[in-house]
């Protein structure tokens, strides 16, 4: 099992769309990515890892052609992080030692 599929957390709960209508395949949401989420495909890219996300929102920030959307910092990924960090922030139910 690679690194990023032993760090997936939940199943089908990130928020992450991407529309490859407008996207250009210029590359840059794969030099931002921290997770390995994304990958080249036909001269665009196309979501590989969608579990994987922590919703940073990086790649929606640097993308310059708004084909990448995600409600950074709203999801359980955010709310496992904050937790992490020692930060109180709404619960999304998956650990029993939850912050909210
Ligand atoms: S940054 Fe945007 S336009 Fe560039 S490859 Fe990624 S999704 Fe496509
Ligand atoms: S939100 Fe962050 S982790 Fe998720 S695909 Fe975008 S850059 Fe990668």
């Amino acid at each position: 099992m690679n690194r990023m599929r032993s760090m997936l957390y939940l199943k089908d709960v990130v928020t992450l769309a991407y529309s490859p209508e407008t996207c250009t395949g210029c590359g840059t949401c794969l030099q931002v990515c921290p997770r390995e989420v994304l990958r080249r495909s036909n001269g665009k890219i196309e979501i590989a890892l969608r579990d994987a996300c922590i919703e940073c929102g990086a790649c929606q920030r640097n993308c310059p052609q708004g084909a990448l959307t995600v409600k950074a910092g709203v999801g359980c990924a955010s709310a496992i992080m904050n937790q992490m960090l020692g930060r109180k922030a709404a619960c999304c139910g998956v650990d029993e030692n939850c912050l909210s």
